[in-house]
C-alpha cells in the first residue's frame, strides 16, 4: 500500500515525506513521540508563551533553496539572533568579536590588537578560537587565551564534560571569533522564525493526500530487519524506507551502544516583562546550567510575562527517559558509526538521514538540504 516508510516525523523525515509526496510515493511517517516536529517541537505553556520543548531553535541558512522550500509552509518573520555571555555579571557577545574585545581591553590596547587581528586575517575574518590559540605573537596569544579562559572552557565543560580541546574541533569553530562589529549569533543570509512557529510549519507540510501519519508509534515495534530484508509488520517490504532514528537502536545495539550527550530543561514562568538583555545568555564562566532562553525574545511574540528556560547538558543513557540530543564526535565513536553504517548497507533499501541516524551535528538547514538532495535522488 506505500511506496516509501519514514521513520520519524523530526526536518530529516517530514522534509522527505513532502517531497516524495509530491513526487506521487505514497508515504507513511511513523512517529514514537505524540506530536510531529522531532526536536523542533513548540508549544504554548500554561502562560500563553510560545516555547520551544527541546530547546531553542533559530532558523538560520545560506540556501535559498531551503528558505524558499521551507516558506512555503510558513511565513518566514526576519530575526537576527544575538547572544551574550555572562561573564562575571558582564554581558560580553558571543561569538566573540571587536564591541566584545573593546569591552575587555582599555581603549589603546583593544584598538592596536584589532589593527593587529585584522592586519593578519583581515576585517570579518573568523577564526576558531582553537587556531587563534595558535598564533605566536604575545598580545594575541594573551587574548585567545582570554577567550578561551573566559568563554570556553567552562561551557564546553558543561556542555560536553570535556575541555574545548578534546572534542571534535569542528564542534568549537562553530562559534568563531569573529573581526566584525556586527553583534550576532549567526552569519547566514537567511535568518528567521516560522510565523506561527515550528509545529505549524511541520503540520502544513505534513498535510498531503499521499502522506499518513502513525504517531505514539516506535520503528522498534513493526520494522525488523532480517538478512538484507526489512520487515514491516511482519511482512516484508520492498519499498524505501528512510530512517532518522538511532541507528545503534535500529540494529539492536549489536556493536555498542553509540555514546550522546542528553539535556534536561528547566522552565519557570516570571511575572515581568522582560528577564534578560538578549534571547539566549549562555553562562560562561559559573552556573552549572549552560544558558538561560527568554522565549518571546526569539519568537516575537507579544505576551504578558515571560517564560525562560534553563539549559542542563548530561550523560545520555538507553532506556531511561533521557533524550539522545548531541552525538560525541571523536575518532572511537565516529569509527563505531561506521561499524553500523556498515551494515545497514546490506539493506539495499535502508536510507539513513538525520541528525541521530548519521549521528552527525546537523543544523536544521543542512538537514533539510541533505532530505531533499536523497529525496530528489529517490525519485
Ligand atoms: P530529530 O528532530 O531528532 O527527529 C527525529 C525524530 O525521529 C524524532 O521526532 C523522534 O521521536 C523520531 N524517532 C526516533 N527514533 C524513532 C523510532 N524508533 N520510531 C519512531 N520514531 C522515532 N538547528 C538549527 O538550525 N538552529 C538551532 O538553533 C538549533 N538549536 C538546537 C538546539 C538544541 C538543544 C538541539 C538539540 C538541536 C538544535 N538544532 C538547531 C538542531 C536541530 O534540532 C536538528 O537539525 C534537527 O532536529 C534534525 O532533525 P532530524 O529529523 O534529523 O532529528
Ligand atoms: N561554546 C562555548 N561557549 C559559548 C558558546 C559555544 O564554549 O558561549 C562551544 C561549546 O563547546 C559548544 C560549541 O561551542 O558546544 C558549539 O556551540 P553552539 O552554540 O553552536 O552549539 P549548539 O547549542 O547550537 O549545539
Amino acid at each position: 500500500m506505500y511506496d516509501i516508510i519514514i521513520v520519524g516525523a523530526g526536518f530529516a523525515g517530514a522534509v522527505s515525506a513532502r517531497k516524495l509526496a509530491e513526487a506521487g510515493k505514497k508515504v507513511l511517517v511513523i512517529e514514537e513521540r505524540d506530536h510531529v516536529g522531532g526536536n523542533a517541537f513548540d508549544e504554548v505553556d500554561e502562560h500563553g508563551v510560545l516555547i520551544h520543548t527541546y530547546g531553542p531553535h533559530i532558523f538560520h541558512t545560506k540556501s535559498k533553496e531551503v528558505y524558499d522550500f521551507l516558506g512555503r509552509f510558513t511565513k518566514w518573520l526576519p530575526y537576527h539572533h544575538k547572544v551574550v555571555g555572562n561573564v562575571y555579571g558582564r554581558y560580553i557577545p558571543i561569538p566573540f568579536n571587536l564591541n566584545s574585545i573593546r569591552l575587555v581591553y582599555d581603549k589603546k590596547k583593544a584598538e592596536n590588537l584589532i589593527d593587529k587581528l585584522i592586519s593578519i586575517y583581515g576585517r570579518e575574518a573568523a577564526i576558531p578560537i582553537l587556531k587563534l590559540r595558535e598564533n605566536e605573537d604575545e598580545e594575541i596569544r594573551e587574548l585567545a587565551d582570554y577567550v578561551y579562559d573566559n568563554i570556553f572552557v567552562k561551557y564546553t565543560g558543561k556542555q560536553w564534560g570535556v575541555k574545548p580541546n578534546e572534542i571534535d574541533p569542528a564542534v568549537t569553530a562553530r562559534v568563531p571569533v569573529i573581526l566584525t562589529e556586527k553583534d550576532g549569533y549567526f552569519t547566514d543570509e537567511y535568518q528567521a522564525m516560522p510565523g506561527e512557529g515550528y509545529t505549524e510549519l511541520f503540520k502544513k507540510m505534513l498535510d498531503h493526500p499521499n502522506i499518513d501519519i502513525r504517531l505514539q508509534t516506535s520503528a522498534k515495534d513493526c520494522i525488523k530487519l532480517e538478512e538484507g530484508k526489512i520487515f514491516f509488520e511482519c511482512t516484508e517490504f520492498d519499498g524505501d524506507v528512510i530512517f532518522t532514528g538511532m541507528t545503534d537502536e535500529l540494529f539492536d545495539l549489536c556493536f555498542g551502544a553509540l555514546p550522546y550527550r542528553s539535556l534536561r530543561f528547566d522552565f519557570s514562568y516570571h511575572d515581568i516583562d522582560s528577564f534578560q538583555p538578549e534571547a539566549v545568555v549562555n553562562y560562561t564562566v559559573d552556573e552549572d546550567y549552560t544558558r538561560i532562553t527568554e522565549f518571546k525574545k526569539m519568537t516575537g511574540q507579544k505576551v504578558e510575562g515571560t517564560t525562560i528556560m534553563k539549559e542542563y547538558s548530561l550523560d545520555y543513557a538507553p532506556d531511561t527517559e533521557l533524550l539522545p540530543y548531541y552525538a560525541i564526535l571523536n575518532d572511537e565513536n565516529k569509527a563505531l558509526y561506521e561499524k553500523y553504517a556498515n551494515l545497514a548497507k546490506e539493506y539495499k533499501n535502508l536510507h539513513l538521514l538525520g541528525r541521530l541516524a548519521e549521528y552527525k551535528y546537523y543544523n536544521m538547514d543542512a538537514i533539510t538540504e541533505k532530505a531533499l538532495e536523497l529525496c530528489e535522488r529517490m525519485v
